[in-house]
């Protein structure tokens, strides 16, 4: 079924279009899939499904508006930046209720500090391009500098959760790196990022900087991440999509960064602060887990663990399935009834497997695509459940006794991407800290984030940096001018 340059969907009281935005337009497409509202499983309406044509159409409009871009320097371009910021935060209570409807977000999270932090994206990366300061050296008779070079068309690669949020922190180091962007949402919530398409207009983006092409993973973004005009690709999503991605790059020599999964340890020792770590362990269940940073292994040291039981059980309680419109909700839907199926194959995997199922374990009563917010002790290590990343509301426990094993289970997976300690002491916050493989280790806090840090996983978390001057690297070719000392006037 096609989807015409103005075919638009209604959606959480805002008017979406359904269209691709290709070089400053609403482009229309000979196919389309179906979104869903993960709320009520009510289908929202057809999307733009981008063939190889316009994933050609889209490419060609980078690589057309490169050179200009480009051109303007990080000045220039900070202005439109910080336009979009504007435009951003005057549009929250559009933007929010759309995702909220698309992707099942809670509507205060995405009113709060979701949408927020889209806005400080670009804000910070306008600030933080035009900041740069060119490294300057002398030696061997000659003085070096290095310069930042834009990469030229980035393809941006995002994920169904946080699609809007995600989606603006690989797009701003992008452009205000100086590279033009086509960006693919992923296709179980494509309509925030379309809102994003129409907000660039407003800030005056010349066309062709900024395209958003809508379509399947395996089609739309193999085709996009293959297209030989695209010159840096940066992909948010799961381990098996960053290998296919890896070879497209390798293929033809284009730096890609993968930000992948993880299975996180939440580490509490006995010196720590067990109600704080016990209420922050339970809230890993926001989201319904969807959260790729999720402390999802709880470790707990043997002498404390009933205490810590029994206060993660109490703080548990208190969270309220339900409508993630609703001001008392706490964990919303999942985002697809495949997935909320995955989710469910892992449980009764574990359960079979002999894992013991200390809360939860099933579908919510009552229908739509909730489940139960599930705790499970597995019956060893190297269970499923402990190594595999599951990407819902389930978390297991295991006890350690000492530091030594602490680290030891923490290390124990394929993956590296984020580390929760709880700890009163610093010295241990140290030790351990250090000793954990992850990108990034929280101690006695979590998703505290300072943009100018590295962000990223380590092993089969992920390859390269997104953050700070990390990003801006990425998205440059960075060269070094060397000129013979006293050779120039
Ligand atoms: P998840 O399991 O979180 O859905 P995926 O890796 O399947 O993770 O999807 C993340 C993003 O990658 C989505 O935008 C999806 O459309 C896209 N994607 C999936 N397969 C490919 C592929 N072969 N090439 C490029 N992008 C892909």
């Amino acid at each position: 079924m096609s989807v015409a340059a103005g075919d638009r969907i209604e959606v959480g009281g805002e008017s979406v279009s359904a269209a691709h935005f290709i070089g400053g337009e609403r482009v229309g497409s000979g196919e389309s899939f179906t979104t869903i509202s993960p709320i009520d499983q009510r289908e929202l309406g057809r999307v733009a499904d981008a063939g190889p044509g316009e994933v050609d159409r889209a490419v060609r409009a980078a690589e057309g508006a490169f050179d200009d871009w480009a051109a303007l320097g990080p000045d220039g371009r900070a202005g439109y930046l910080r336009r979009l910021a504007d435009l951003i935060e005057q549009n929250v209570g559009r933007l929010a209720p759309v995702e909220c409807t698309d992707m099942a977000m809670l509507l205060r999270s995405l009113e709060a500090r979701v949408i927020a932090r889209a806005a400080l994206n670009y804000r910070f990366y306008a600030d933080l391009a035009a900041a740069y300061e060119e490294r300057d050296w002398r030696s061997r008779g000659t003085w070096n500098r290095v310069q930042r070079m834009p990469a030229g068309p980035a393809a941006v690669i995002t994920p169904w959760n946080a699609p809007f949020m995600l989606s603006t922190w690989k797009t701003a180091p992008a452009l205000a790196a100086g590279c033009t962007v086509v960006l693919k949402p992923a296709e179980w919530s494509p309509l925030s990022c379309s809102l994003l398409a129409d907000l660039t207009v407003e800030a005056g983006f010349p066309p062709g900087v900024f395209n958003v092409l809508q379509g399947l993973g395996s089609t739309t973004g193999a085709e996009l991440v293959s297209h030989p005009g695209i010159r840096r690709i940066s992909f948010t999503g799961s381990v098996p999509t960053a290998r296919r991605i890896g070879v497209s790059a390798a293929e033809r020599v284009v730096p890609f960064t993968a930000e992948l999964g993880g299975k996180n340890p939440f580490l509490v020792f006995a010196d720590a602060d067990l109600d704080a770590a016990a209420a922050k362990a339970a809230g890993q269940y926001d989201d319904s887990g969807q959260v790729c940073l999720s402390g999802t292994r709880i470790l707990v040291e043997e002498s404390v663990m009933d205490e810590f039981l029994e206060r993660f059980e109490h703080h548990a309680a208190e969270h309220v399935l339900g409508d993630p419109r609703e001001e008392r909700t706490t964990v919303s839907p999942m985002i697809h009834p495949d997935h909320l199926a995955r989710v469910e194959g892992f449980v009764e995997r574990a359960r079979e497997a002999g894992d013991e199922i200390v809360t939860g374990g099933s579908r919510a009563a009552g229908g739509g695509l909730f489940f139960e917010p599930t705790l499970i002790r597995p019956a060893s290590n190297d269970s499923e459940i402990v190594q595999s990343e599951v990407f819902g509301p389930v978390l297991c426990i295991q006890g350690f006794s000492d530091e030594e094993e602490a680290v030891s289970l923490a290390n124990s997976t394929e993956y590296g991407l984020s580390g929760i300690i709880y700890t009163g002491s610093m010295g241990r916050a140290d030790r351990v800290g250090r000793a954990i493989r992850a990108g990034t280790v929280w101690v006695n806090c979590f998703l505290v984030r300072d943009l100018s840090a590295p962000f990223g996983g380590a092993r089969s978390s992920g390859i390269g940096r997104e953050g700070g001057d990390y990003a801006l690297d990425f998205y440059s070719d960075l060269k070094t001018l060397q000129i013979l000392e006293g050779s120039t006037g």
